[in-house]
């Protein structure tokens, strides 16, 4: 404590002599000034935004190709569709088309494998020959296998929200202030279900309508 306003002048002025030189060094003109960095680089873990995936789909051409999948080696298209959002990936049938959750790339291995969880459906349903079969049934299963992913199961365990939206507005009840927080604004006028109940015989009652009370969008 003794101690402690004289080492602070001294550290500002030590700071204070620090800029001073810094300011009268002439800039170095052989050098490149560094400049300020507006963005973040981008990691390879970002998330894909939308559209074809060229990568993907070539290495799609390849295994369907190894496969004698000739059709099929001709038409995939593998597609980012950041809409889905539990999903993990989709196949549509019969365009050929694979739709990627952008969210996989966050998971180490399982783009590969939801792709190939996907043209194994592809496969199946072409191998068919419009016989008709389970989604998830023995052709799936063998299609999978080819694909070297005899263990997959029909159903991913990533943990994806089942919802990613926030819950931007916030509404009270008047009399008993309970909250409710939702994605959207109510349509209609609404009212607090829980005095609704004990008072009203859970008919709507506008002595307990919710008011906002917090918009998080605004
Ligand atoms: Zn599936
Ligand atoms: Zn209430």
């Amino acid at each position: 404590m003794l101690f402690k306003g004289p080492v602070r002048q001294l550290l500002f002025s030590f700071l204070d002599s620090a800029v001073e030189k810094k300011s009268k060094r002439p800039p170095a003109l052989n050098k490149p000034i560094p400049q300020p960095v507006e963005e973040a680089p981008r990691s390879d873990k970002e998330t894909p935004s939308s559209g074809r995936d060229a990568a993907l789909e070539q290495q799609s051409r390849e295994w369907l190709t190894a496969l004698g999948v000739h059709e099929g080696s001709i038409k995939v298209q593998v597609h980012w569709n950041a809409k889905l959002r539990s999903t993990a990936g989709y196949a549509r049938w019969p365009l050929w088309k694979v739709e990627l959750n952008p969210r996989l790339v966050e998971f180490d291995g399982q783009v590969e494998r939801t792709l190939k969880h996907e043209l194994a459906h592809l496969i199946a349903y072409t191998r068919a020959n419009r016989r008709k079969i389970e989604p998830h049934g023995l052709e799936w299963r063998k299609a999978c296998a080819d694909l070297g992913i005899a263990d997959e199961s029909a159903r991913h365990t990533l943990p994806f929200p089942r919802t990613t939206q926030a819950r931007n507005f916030t509404y009270i009840c008047p009399v008993c202030r309970n909250t409710v927080a939702r994605v959207r604004k109510f349509k209609q006028r609404t009212a607090c279900l829980l005095c609704c109940k004990q008072h009203n015989g859970g008919r709507y009652d506008p002595r307990f309508q919710f008011s906002l009370v917090r918009n998080s969008e605004l």
